[in-house]
């Protein structure tokens, strides 16, 4: 009998539990279309725009999504989820003034769709588009507050005043006990120092544990002194992670120099210093993402080959228990 380590590994996952799908965007899954591709396209093909311009183009199909179209784009995504033997899944919902809550009430229904048809949990955070600091978005946000399991945060989309919305998530975080998932470092940029700055806003706080960070790419931009330093203060946080392999291994190439490194969150450096990452799939087939079906298994192959960490006990902690421990579930 021919002996395959990948198969092993899956076998292990899906005997522990499944898969723990710590991030996604379930609501604009499958939203890319043919015109989104170059081939069909004479001009810059949407899916080709950077990261911050797409921010504003998904605004179109949410502008024209109703309630049932978000509910059978997210449970369309969970049964695929289902078929790729994930059990537990997190998605981040649009709602902001484009979204209105249509997306996020889809949500809601669809965690019922999830436990009851799929035996899923189906855990929910908001996502702040269109930041925390504008009035009306900052309305969508208090709204979603009592209907989201974990509150979620994007301070890239206030730009120029990312810590006062990192304070409005942390006080957030205070007044109704849930935990915080915030996206940082997710441009392979040196200059991006958003995983430090998010720290020590936990650790201003006093919410040390409470807080997942999702993506940290950036820090492998960063020498290594500045790295083992930023480890330290993760652990004294007790900041936790979230890795998406896929999200960002696209990452354009450019003249910018930076320590030789893959464009992925350094696990092979942050589990041995101690810190707790989980898996995601990020963005399933939408103008991010148009060929990503989100099979966590390839996103767990991309994540050991792209680090080189193969350390079978601890891919299957970030492919199930840090999942749990990330959601608030364990
Ligand atoms: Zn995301």
């Amino acid at each position: 009998m021919l002996w395959m380590p990948l198969a092993q590994l899956r076998r292990k996952i899906i005997s522990s539990g499944g898969f723990v799908n710590a991030h996604a965007h379930f609501d604009r899954a499958y939203s890319v279309t043919p015109e989104d591709l170059p081939e069909n396209n004479s001009g810059t093909a949407t899916v080709e725009r950077a990261l911050r311009e797409k921010w504003q183009l998904v605004d179109a199909w949410k502008k024209n999504s109703g309630e049932d179209d978000y509910f059978s784009h997210i449970t369309s995504a969970l049964r695929a989820q289902h078929e790729f033997g994930v059990r537990v899944a997190l998605s981040f919902i649009d709602c902001d003034p484009v979204a209105g809550t249509r997306a996020l009430s889809a949500a809601v229904k669809a965690k019922k769709y999830a436990s009851e048809q799929l035996q899923m949990k189906f855990v929910i955070a908001c996502q702040t588009l269109k930041g925390v600091l504008n009035p009306e978005a900052r309305q969508y946000f208090e709204t979603a507050l009592p209907l989201v399991d974990i509150i979620g945060g994007l301070p890239g989309a206030d730009r120029g005043r990312e810590e006062e919305h990192l304070d409005v998530l942390l006080s957030a975080a205070k007044s109704t006990g849930k935990r915080v998932h915030v996206h940082v470092d997710q441009n392979n940029d040196p200059n991006e120092r958003e995983t430090e700055q998010l720290a020590r806003a936990v650790i201003r706080h006093g919410l040390e544990g409470q807080v997942t960070a999702v993506h940290g790419i950036s820090i492998g931009c960063q020498p290594k002194s500045y790295r083992q330093e930023l480890y330290k203060l993760c652990r004294d946080a007790g900041l936790s992670f979230v890795a998406c392999p896929g999200a960002w291994l696209d990452a354009r190439r450019n003249e910018v120099l930076t320590p030789t490194h893959n464009a992925v969150t350094p696990v092979d450096e942050m589990i041995p210093a101690g810190l707790c990452v989980a898996l995601g799939s990020d963005n399933i087939s939408d103008i991010y993402k148009p060929y990503a079906d989100g099979d966590l298994m390839v996103e767990l192959r991309m994540l050991l080959e792209s680090t080189h960490f193969y350390d079978a006990a601890e891919l299957i902690r970030v492919a199930v228990d840090n999942g749990r421990r990330v959601l608030g579930l364990v």
